[in-house]
């Protein structure tokens, strides 16, 4: 049998930049400096940069992103806010953390984010925020989620975990809303070598309270003015990510051929449905996710042919254990989902004769 293929192959990214990767490491780690400072300031700066956006701030991962964002914004016990059904559970854990009630909407059958036409229904008088997820690397539809919120007075929070550098309208993810949040893990188009994550926004004044509440909620250190957190990025992390993000739109052009080459390759076969790119969205690719009605089959097959898939995600967020009080049937749309996507292998080092077989394996198993 040929070479197993990966769904991400980490190793091949660290090993293209490891000479500038190197450099970095030796930096900080003889600058005897290792939590915020230089590294960190900068990584700031360039990623705002980088999202169009006036203000960085640098967390431990995405989900503190978020549950700084809902803090600062005095969000918490008694309000709901408006989350996607169809997510990666952060979102909703976000909220709950927060002391808030997430309330989840369902997805546009063809696109898998939010559904623009449903959240104004699930608005109420405690709603105080809508969360917005940049799924799988494709903007949500902003702009009418932009006027509901406008309309009703509440924040606009994107979710962009999935999403480093994906435009809507031309626009970049990230400085399109209130504030957004972003994960760094390693997995993600830009990803750390651990846990790290970024509060972006044009509002200075959420920018300042993330900075307070990420840091024991303190300005100057030992005085501390509100609860806060212990989540800050490390500065060898922000050293690392400042060679990655250089790279990042050539890596995300590289996941946007594959991509191509799976619709082109993939494209008619019956009960395969791919995803659906909108004219307005410059999708990143985060994952390439098919549906088909005998997905476990499917999945089963690929791993034979020594081909790795994941499915994003096996469980809705409101029938996991840790949201209690859903049930089967409640959200029909986020729920045959789950039992019918599948993730291809995708990433910036896959090989152009690896996707080609994935295609040639996934045509044979539709054709029997
Ligand atoms: C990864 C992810 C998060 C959480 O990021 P972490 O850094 O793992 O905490 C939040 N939302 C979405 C949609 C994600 O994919």
């Amino acid at each position: 049998m040929s070479d197993a293929i990966p769904f991400l192959d980490l190793a091949s990214a660290a090993l293209e930049l490891k000479r500038e990767l190197d450099d970095a490491f030796q930096r900080v780690a003889y600058s005897g400096r290792y939590i915020l400072g230089p590294e960190v300031e900068a990584f700031e700066s360039e990623f705002a940069d980088y999202c169009g956006a006036r203000r960085c701030v640098g967390v431990g991962n995405g989900l503190d992103a978020l549950h700084c964002i809902l803090r600062a914004c005095e969000i918490g016990a008694g309000d709901e806010v408006i989350v996607p059904a169809n997510t990666y559970i952060a979102t909703w854990l976000a909220v709950s953390w927060a002391g808030a009630t997430p309330v989840p909407v369902e997805p546009s059958k063809v696109t898998y984010n939010l559904d623009p036409a449903l959240v104004e229904s699930a608005v109420t008088s405690k709603t105080r925020a809508i969360i917005a997820v940049h799924l799988y690397g494709q903007a949500a539809d902003m702009e009418p989620i932009m006027e509901i919120a406008g309309k009703y007075d509440l924040k606009l929070i994107e979710d962009a975990a999935q999403a480093h550098g994906a435009r809507y309208r031309g626009r970049r993810v990230g400085a399109i809303g209130h504030a957004a949040g972003f994960s760094f893990y390693p997995g993600k188009n830009l990803g750390a070598f651990g846990d790290g994550g970024a509060v972006v926004t044009n509002d200075s004044a959420l920018a300042d309270r993330v900075r307070i509440l990420r840091n024991y909620g303190s300005r100057v250190k030992y005085y501390n003015q509100v609860r806060g957190v212990n989540s800050r990025l490390d500065s060898l992390h922000a050293a690392l990510l400042r060679v990655k993000l250089k790279y990042l739109d050539r890596w995300n052009d590289r996941r946007a051929r594959v991509a191509a080459r799976y619709l082109d390759g993939l494209k008619g076969l019956p009960g395969l449905v791919l995803p659906y790119v909108s004219d307005w969205a410059e999708p990143v690719w985060h994952l390439f996710v098919i549906r088909h009605p005998w997905r476990e089959r499917l999945q089963a097959h690929l791993a034979r042919a020594g081909i790795a898939t994941l499915i994003h995600y096996p469980v809705p967020p409101h029938l996991s254990e840790a949201y209690t009080g859903g049930k089967t049937g409640d959200l029909p749309v986020t729920e045959e989902l789950a039992d019918t996507v599948l993730s291809l292998p995708m990433g910036p080092h896959l090989r152009e004769e690896s996707v080609a077989r994935v295609i040639e394996e996934i045509k044979r198993f539709v054709a029997v």
